[in-house]
């Protein structure tokens, strides 16, 4: 049985030929992509290709193009077996994350891809992956998808969406999920490792929920860094920390103070770690016990992406009860370990 995939093309480098011409990279009409990729005929899926009126640069896309992208796949969820979504690179990882949160009791994969080099460049990245990605989001067995969850599929790695981070602007292996297995490989034959797929925790039916406040905001701390600064950020719900190592931070009075007063103020802290792999762990070193003390929130394993776009996702959600801190502390789709402490 043939599957249909809906596929959404946002823009990014995956979308861009050269103009023999003038030598520039310009988009292409995505429509006709069909006839780029002879070779998609040849795959066991049918594609229609939905692709946004303006391609953009991933640097361009944010909440806004989220939900747009949530909506089309809540509009046209019954009517495919999958959904394939191009996108740049540079913030492919954060549109993954942020679909993980909004699409709820996903039952059918949701794959996005992108590429370093443009589709009509001889050394392209772009076919394979484009056309393993529409094999993962077509794989069903047993008329049950294989995947049922967001993940990016790029340079022979499917991975789960919420985990990646990208980690290169040079190398096609630009994407890494440092605290979390890979989910898929493909080399001759294309593997998918079971064990560790997602599924969804309830018999509920697929929805979408698109809440997301931009009322957050993510700050870096560094060696040498007076503590005032703190004083002197904007008043936010969510103010995320991404601090030392395991979950450290300069030890005075004054640090403690000045935090202190932000929770008494109302602003949620989440502290997430500067180390791509490993986890926040408060209490290990004197130096992150300041963070128990003033009831901040360890994100734990998390990434930095995933941490920002749960946290625009639950503040202020009426459709999630309790405090932020607990919603923020439970594994919603597979983006956190919750028995880490
Ligand atoms: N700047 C581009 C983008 O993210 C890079 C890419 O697509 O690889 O849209």
């Amino acid at each position: 049985m043939k599957r249909k995939i809906l596929l959404i093309y946002t823009g990014g480098t995956i979308g861009m030929e050269k103009n023999h011409e003038t030598g520039n990279l310009v988009p292409f009409d995505f429509r006709h992509i069909l006839n780029k990729i002879p070779e998609i005929d040849l795959l066991e899926c049918d594609v229609s290709v939905h692709p946004f009126e303006k391609p953009l640069d991933s640097s361009d896309m944010g909440p806004e193009e989220w939900k747009i992208i949530a909506e089309c796949i809540g509009k046209n969820y019954e009517n495919f077996d999958g959904f394939l979504i191009l996108h740049g690179t540079d913030t492919m990882s954060y549109t993954a994350s942020a679909l993980s949160f909004m699409l709820k009791n996903l039952r059918k994969p949701v794959v996005l891809t992108g590429s370093q080099l443009p589709i009509g460049d001889l050394r392209t990245d772009a076919k394979e992956n484009l056309l393993t990605s529409l094999y993962y989001a077509s794989l069903y067995e047993n008329d049950e998808a294989v995947i049922q969850e967001v993940a990016i599929y790029f340079e022979y790695k499917l991975l789960r969406g919420n985990r990646t981070l990208k980690y290169s602007a040079e190398n096609f292996d630009a994407y890494q999920s440092p605290n979390y297995p890979v989910l898929g490989q493909s080399g001759v034959h294309l593997h998918v490792e079971k064990e560790f797929l997602l599924r969804p925790k309830s018999d509920e039916k697929f929805s979408t929920d698109t809440h997301i406040s931009k009322d957050i905001l993510f700050w870096r701390i560094f060696p040498g860094m007076s503590p005032e600064y703190f004083e002197k950020l904007p008043k936010v719900k969510v103010l995320i920390l991404q601090v030392f190592g395991s979950g450290t931070i300069f030890n005075s009075d004054k640090t403690k103070d000045i935090l202190k007063k932000l929770r008494e103020n109302g602003t949620e802290i989440v502290v997430v770690s500067q180390c791509v792999s490993g986890a926040v762990s408060f209490g290990k070193y004197e130096n992150s016990s300041i963070f128990q003390e003033i009831g901040a929130v360890s994100g734990n394993d998390i990434t930095a992406e995933s941490a920002i776009t749960k946290s625009m996702h639950i503040v202020d959600n009426q459709n999630y009860t309790g405090t932020f801190s607990e919603n923020f502390s439970k594994n919603i789709c597979g983006e956190i370990s919750v028995s880490l402490k």
